[in-house]
């Protein structure tokens, strides 16, 4: 039998703070002018390459980031519009649920967007970038309980929280895509065996090599049950 995964959307494989970027810069015109060249807020350097600018660059306050929440979730189907973390990798998950036969769940906390329901529009960009059949859970609440609850063999996902919720909660893997320095993770994140990738295109290779030590020990449980 082959993984049950559940993955993440936004900052995973779905790119939320370059849409959020870009429409800061314009709503907020004063940013327009702003220097490309600015050092990240405190605590994001390294975390992505300069020339993939994020919404962290533009240092909103707090106010700032109400207003613009507020402007981009009366966009109509605001969630089928973003870009992929990395171009071509939801058909890539599907190449690999349709190879080795894993059973892939979406999950995401996504707050309500104009149109279709969040798990509607996450279907349909999820379908449009190249998976059948999208199966999106809206979370609420800890991914830890969800993991349990789901039986899931791995969870992928680009926040060290949420990850520590699946380590700390539930007998599954967790995998975090987290693109900077690992210096910047607490303890917690090795010391609860989180696996830490740089990529979500390397968290998918985590999965692979997973797929196969599971496949592996059901094999040598199946020659041992004919004493072979
Ligand atoms: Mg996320």
């Amino acid at each position: 039998m082959g993984l049950r995964v559940a993955i993440d959307l936004d900052g995973t494989v779905a790119d939320l703070s370059r849409a959020m970027h870009d429409i800061a810069k314009k709503k907020f015109r004063k940013l327009q002018d702003a220097d490309p060249a600015a050092p990240p807020a405190e605590g994001t350097e390294g975390a992505l390459p300069v020339e993939r600018p994020t919404l962290r660059d533009l240092e909103l306050s707090a106010s700032d980031l109400d207003r613009l929440w507020t402007h981009v979730l009366k966009q109509r189907n605001f969630w089928t519009t973003l870009d992929e973390m990395e171009s071509g990798v939801i058909a890539r998950i599907q190449q690999l649920a349709d190879e080795r036969r894993w059973e892939v769940l979406f999950i995401t906390t996504r707050p309500l967007a104009a149109g279709a329901t969040t798990q509607v529009q996450s279907q349909e960009w999820l379908a449009a970038k190249g998976f059948r059949h999208p199966s999106v859970y809206v979370v609420k609440g800890s991914r830890g309980r969800v993991a349990t609850a789901l039986d899931l063999d791995a969870v992928v996902d680009d926040r060290p929280e949420n990850c520590l919720d699946v380590a700390t909660e539930s007998p599954a893997k967790a995998l975090l895509v987290w693109p900077g320095s690992t210096d910047t993770l607490g303890p917690g994140v090795a010391r609860h065996g989180v696996i830490v990738t740089p990529s979500i295109g390397a968290a998918l290779d985590e999965l692979v090599q997973m797929d196969r030590v599971k496949r592996g020990g059901v094999v040598r449980s199946i020659k041992r049950l004919f004493g072979k």
